[in-house]
C-alpha cells in the first residue's frame, strides 16, 4: 500500500485525518507511515513539512518506496492549533504511544501542518520556478540546481558571463509574472505525453510525471507544493550572485521572506540615519565625508609621528652614552611597535650608533640595531639579551628583533644587552 499524498491535489490542506499503516524506528525516533498525508517529505529541493499527529510533533518527513514516514518528536506540544485532536491535553508520552498504537487499533489520527512554514515553502518554490524561467527568457541562463534553506534560497545558473543588469532584468521579468496573477496548476501526465510539453528541463522521473504549470509561461516536472496563483508569491527579490566554478549561484527571497528582509533593511537604514541625524538619502554623503576626514586625520597623525620620531631621536642622541667611538642609546619606549621601529631606523642613520630599544606594552618587544660603520653583531646580542629576560629573538648583524613575556623581563634584557657590549674602546 502506498501513502496517498493529499498535497498533490490540494496544497492548501493543512489538517487531515488518516490511519497508521506501518511503524518503525528511525535513528532512535519512532516513525509512522499513514494511508494518506498532507505532510510533504523532503525532496526536489524543498524541505519537509513539520506539524503534529494527534498533538505529537512531527520533526521529519521522509518518502520511501511509496510510503511517507512521519518521524515523531520526543514530547507533545500543547494542542492550541484548534485541530480538534482527540489527544488534546494528553501527556507527551501518552499521546505518542497513542499514535504508535493506532496501527494496531485502527483508530484514525489527526494531522496538522505547521502552516506558516509550509506556505513559506510554497511561496519560495513557486517563486523559484518563475525566476528560473525569467533567467531563460532574459539571458538564456538555465537553472541546474535549486536550494530552499531555512533562511536563504538559491538557484545555480549554467552561465558565469551574465552581463551587468542581468539580475535586475530577470527580477523584473519574474515580478511581471507575479503581477499578472497567473494560475499555477499541477497535472499528472503519462510519460509519453510529456514530450509534447515545453518543459523547462527534462524530467528526472519516469512513469506518471507531475507537471507544474504557471499558466502559459512555465512548465516544470516537479513534485513540490505551490501557490495556486502567482500573485501569492508576492515578490521576488534577487539578493546576491556568486560565481561557483562554471555556474553562478543566485540568492533570492520571495513573499514573506522578502518583506521581512525589506523591514530589516529599513530598520538598518533608519538606525544609521538616526546615528548621524541625517535623512536616509544623505547616508552615502555622510560616509564619504567621514572617510575623507578619517584619511586626513591619519595623514596628520603620520606627519606628527614623523616629527615626534625626529625630535625624540635628536634628544636620545644628545643623551646617548659614549663608549669609545660608539654612542649607545638603550631604553624602553612605549608602543606602538611601528613607531619604535621608525625611531630605531632614524637613530641608526647616525655614525657610531648602537640602538637597543625595548618596546613596552602587553607583549614587550626588543629592537636592536646599529650604524653601518659599527662592527657589532646585534643579532647575537639580542639573542643573549632576550634569553636573560626570559624571551627569544634574533636577526641579522645590523638589525634584530625579539620578545619577552613581561616588563621585568624587558628591563633585564636591556641591562643584559648593555653589560654584554664590548668594552675595548671605552677609554
Ligand atoms: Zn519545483
Amino acid at each position: 500500500m502506498n501513502t496517498d499524498r493529499l498535497y498533490f491535489q490540494d496544497p492548501y490542506l493543512r489538517a487531515f485525518t488518516a490511519r497508521v499503516i506501518a511503524g518503525r524506528t528511525a535513528d532512535g525516533r519512532p516513525a509512522v507511515a499513514l494511508d494518506r498525508t498532507a505532510f510533504y517529505p523532503t525532496g526536489g529541493g524543498q524541505p519537509n513539512d513539520t506539524g503534529t499527529l494527534n498533538g505529537v510533533p512531527v520533526v521529519d518527513v521522509v518518502a520511501e518506496d511509496g510510503l511517507v514516514w512521519h518521524v515523531l518528536g520526543g514530547a507533545a506540544i500543547p494542542d492550541d492549533s484548534g485541530g480538534g485532536s482527540h489527544a488534546a491535553g494528553a501527556s507527551g508520552v501518552g499521546a505518542r504511544s497513542a499514535v504508535l498504537e493506532a496501527e494496531l487499533t485502527g483508530d484514525t489520527i489527526a494531522g496538522a501542518l505547521d502552516w506558516p512554514r509550509r506556505f513559506d515553502h510554497m511561496q519560495q518554490h513557486t517563486g523559484q520556478h518563475i525566476l528560473s524561467e525569467a533567467f531563460i527568457e532574459t539571458h538564456q541562463a538555465e537553472t541546474v540546481a535549486f536550494h530552499l534553506g531555512a533562511t536563504a534560497c538559491s538557484i545555480d545558473l549554467n552561465r558565469v558571463d551574465l552581463p551587468p543588469g542581468a539580475l535586475a532584468d530577470a527580477e523584473a521579468a519574474a515580478n511581471a509574472v507575479i503581477d499578472a496573477a497567473l494560475p499555477v496548476t499541477a497535472t499528472f501526465y503519462a510519460e509519453a505525453d510529456v514530450a509534447a510539453l515545453p518543459l523547462r528541463r527534462p524530467p528526472k522521473v519516469t512513469g506518471q510525471i507531475r507537471v507544474v504549470e504557471v499558466a502559459g509561461c512555465d512548465w516544470s516536472a516537479c513534485g513540490g507544493t505551490h501557490v495556486a496563483n502567482t500573485s501569492q508569491v508576492g515578490l521576488v527579490k534577487v539578493v546576491g550572485a556568486e560565481r561557483r566554478g562554471a555556474e553562478t549561484r543566485i540568492a533570492f527571497l520571495c513573499g514573506g521572506r522578502a518583506r521581512a528582509d525589506y523591514a530589516r533593511l529599513q530598520a538598518l537604514a533608519e538606525g544609521l540615519a538616526g546615528r548621524f541625524t541625517v535623512g536616509q538619502h544623505e547616508l552615502a554623503e555622510v560616509v564619504d565625508r567621514l572617510t575623507a576626514e578619517h584619511k586626513a586625520v591619519r595623514k596628520e597623525l603620520a606627519d606628527l609621528e614623523g616629527q615626534w620620531v625626529e625630535s625624540a631621536a635628536a634628544a636620545l642622541w644628545a643623551a646617548a652614552t659614549a663608549r669609545g667611538a660608539l654612542r649607545v642609546v638603550a631604553l624602553a619606549v612605549p608602543q606602538p611597535f611601528e613607531r619604535a621601529k621608525r625611531l630605531a631606523q632614524t637613530l641608526r642613520a647616525r655614525s657610531g650608533a648602537v640602538v637597543l630599544l625595548g618596546v613596552a606594552g602587553e607583549r614587550p618587544q626588543l629592537i636592536f640595531t646599529r650604524a653601518d660603520d659599527v662592527a657589532l653583531d646585534v643579532g647575537g646580542l639580542l639573542r643573549t639579551a632576550a634569553a636573560a629576560g626570559g624571551g627569544r629573538g634574533g636577526g641579522r648583524p645590523d638589525w634584530a628583533q625579539g620578545g619577552v613575556p613581561t616588563s621585568e623581563g624587558l628591563d633585564k634584557a636591556l641591562v643584559a644587552a648593555v653589560a654584554a657590549l664590548p668594552m675595548q674602546e671605552n677609554t
